[in-house]
């Protein structure tokens, strides 16, 4: 392994030659063994020297809330300008997508009923701000997904008002005509007394009721409606026009609720038009499942992406793989298994869409936020997030998830949406809460402010993760295969290979340091590492120790 040492010297030379040895004061001159590294800042130009993620699909990708992320206006609603003033720090992060949560107008403050597809929220600001949001993103070459609902649509929308005011008109014995009314066939129209599955609500002042799967406020769309079909391609063509690289596709496992076959058919049309749209449109779809032999079934659709909720916080708050490792409590049962499950479900993603790109994701606006899954321990907060990075794919990281922002005790969907903590102290930026949002007692990480000046930060954590991940593009675009000489105990190894270039990742999953025997590996170099606090993965011969929760990553010899 004496390439391997030689490298990690090479990247801690200047630190050491220059004696700038943590803990101050002056140094007697380099031991191999002695953890020394680098500031931060030094280390992610080690990292950028690396390589270079390509200009493809596979991206880091952050989810915005608007209204809760940062308010240029001062009405304390969050809006695109608010945006469009932080991606500087979302640069600086190192993210390159972006997926904003529903921004058309919509009565609700989630506006996951949207009242009008082809236009702005008022209170996030104007198409032109949107139109700068875009400009301002390419200038970056930041990707911007937009949210597409189309399981429903808003009560409000004249889709469906339309419709509505025409059955209200229509004579008892007549039957609905859509060539009178082609809204009609947009919505599952039914009348008192025919046969009836799933939630349907009573349409006010007539005697038919409409499906509604999640809320009456959210009457669901007829995906047997070709006529529907068509203006849902209208409603992509128009944002894909203004530059949006793509969608991420609300609630697919509803389109027809409790028929996979009928759910897959629409994810295989909307990659399909969307496609002929734009050829390399990035598609990322919601199906609300634990068990990943149905998101494989999915992925038989021909679709992109689809989130990976069986990894990520899931259904009912359950923990989906992600957080049982990091709270596997040095359980080699579960821990240990990190690489074996991430290999087993890429192959099965993979045998059902070769092209598929995982989704990977630790939170997002339905589940509880990461500090509240780990007792807001700041070493699981980061291992979660490290894990989420580099198991591959597109990954997904929630507003506030990179800070190790918690929620309130109340466990709703607004507290789950609560303001971006920018610092611990009120700064300009900073929105109201939502309307039900309970907040927490104090964020003990501290925010965005606080977070930038501490080099162990979660935040400058995840800063390194990402510049660790876009440096070496295997980590995003390999397939997954478990390094079985290396996956021993609470230490899991995960291999990942894409075009011929290769790397390890070594994950020592326990609050006790571990010990790697790379004799066997002597062709390989250890390129980079990751550790929650001062610790260092250190190499002592051809020995690895490896602290608590820390990753280490391995590359053959060019
Ligand atoms: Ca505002």
């Amino acid at each position: 392994m004496g390439r391997a040492r030689k490298f990690l010297c090479a990247l801690l030379a200047a630190a050491l030659l220059t004696g700038c040895a943590p803990g101050g004061g002056e140094t007697t001159g380099p031991k191999s063994t002695e953890p020394v590294r680098h500031g931060l800042e030094e280390r992610l130009a080690d990292y950028a020297q690396l390589g270079q993620s390509p200009d493809d699909n596979y991206r880091t990708w952050y989810e915005i809330f608007v209204g809760s992320f940062c308010d240029a206006d001062g009405d304390g609603i969050g809006d695109l300008q608010g945006a469009i003033s932080k991606l500087d720090y979302l640069q600086e992060l190192g993210v390159n997508g972006i997926w904003l949560m529903p921004i058309h107008p919509s009565t609700t403050y989630h506006k996951y009923n949207v009242d009008d597809y082809y236009a702005i929220d008022p209170s996030y600001g104007t198409m032109e701000d949107f139109d700068a949001l875009m400009e301002a993103c390419r200038e970056r070459d930041i990707h911007v997904i937009l949210d597409l609902v189309v399981n429903h649509s808003g009560y409000e929308n004249p889709w469906f008002q339309e419709a509505a005011d025409y059955l209200k008109a229509l004579p008892d014995d007549q039957t609905p005509d859509p060539a009178a009314c082609p809204y009609v066939e947009y919505y599952h129209f039914r009348k008192e007394g025919q046969s009836m599955t799933g939630a349907y609500r009573r349409l006010a002042g007539t005697d038919y009721y409409y499906e509604a799967q999640f809320d009456p406020n959210m009457p669901d769309l007829n995906w047997d409606s070709q006529a529907m079909r068509q203006s849902v391609a209208e409603v992509m063509a128009f944002w894909l026009d203004k530059g949006v690289a793509g969608f991420r596709v609300d609630a697919a496992k509803e389109f027809y609720t409790g028929n996979i076959s009928g759910n897959v058919e629409v994810l295989s049309w909307l990659q399909d038009t969307a496609e002929s749209l734009k050829s390399d449109v990035y598609m990322v779809a919601e199906v609300w499942e634990s068990n990943y032999a149905i998101i494989q079934e999915y992925y038989e659709s021909g679709f992109t992406s689809i989130f990976n909720y069986p990894y990520g916080n899931g259904a009912g708050n359950t923990a989906g793989v992600l957080l049982r490792t990091v709270n596997g409590r040095g359980n080699a049962n579960v821990v240990g298994k990190w690489a074996t499950a991430v290999a087993t479900t890429d192959a099965a993603y993979a045998q059902a869409n070769p092209d598929y790109i995982d989704a990977a994701f630790l939170t997002n606006h339905d589940v509880l936020r990461i500090s509240n899954s780990v007792g807001g321990d700041p070493a699981r907060i980061k291992l979660a997030g490290a894990l989420n990075l580099f198991m591959g794919g597109s990954a997904f990281i929630y507003y506030g998830e990179e800070i190790g922002m918690n929620m309130g005790t109340t466990v709703d969907d607004p507290s789950k949406r609560a303001p971006m903590c920018w610092s611990g102290g009120w700064v300009e930026g900073m929105t109201n809460i939502p309307p039900g949002c309970t907040l927490p007692s104090g964020y003990p990480l501290g925010g965005v402010e606080e977070q930038r000046a501490d080099e162990y930060s979660v935040l400058n954590y995840y800063r390194e993760a990402i510049a660790i991940r876009n440096a070496l593009p295997m980590i995003a675009r390999g397939d997954n295969t478990v390094e079985s000489a290396l996956d021993q105990g609470c230490v899991s190894a995960l291999r990942k290979d894409w075009n011929g270039q290769e790397c390890i990742i070594l994950t020592n999953v326990q609050e006790e340091a571990a010990r790697v025997d790379l004799s066997a590996y002597d062709q390989w170099d250890l390129v980079a590492s990751l550790t929650v606090d001062e610790g260092m993965v250190t190499m002592e011969g051809q020995t690895l120790t490896m602290p608590p929760f820390a990753i280490a990553i391995l590359i053959p010899h060019s």
